[in-house]
């Protein structure tokens, strides 16, 4: 077994992550191998805390998207975008408090 790089804590070059921040962002790293060790380190001569990091590009989605799935997403954020007032799709989510978009609200 080869040594995994060691890196220190905030440290990590970009592209790879923690299984906490592939998750953070809906990831996970789907069956890869370790590509790096993380270390950080503690006050008062304690051990170290070591993590995982994993390669982000060769991560996979939580949940496989299938292009139905992103179609459904995407009409869902269509349709969130879309003002039932005016019926213009806008670049934000129509706000649920309002009802309405920007626009409409401002008279
Ligand atoms: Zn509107």
């Amino acid at each position: 077994m080869s040594r995994l790089p060691v890196y220190r804590w905030r440290l990590a070059p970009e592209g790879l992550a923690t299984r906490r921040q592939l998750r953070a962002a809906g990831l996970r790293p789907g069956g890869q191998d370790v590509a790096a060790q993380l270390e950080r380190p503690r006050r008062r001569g304690r051990p170290p805390l070591v993590g995982y990091l994993y390669h982000v590009e060769q991560a996979l989605p939580v949940r496989p998207m299938t292009p139905a799935k992103w179609a459904a997403l995407d009409a869902a954020m269509t349709a969130r975008r879309t003002c039932p007032e005016c019926g213009e799709l806008r670049e934000y989510v129509i706000p649920p408090s309002l009802g309405c978009c920007n626009q409409c609200h401002a008279g």
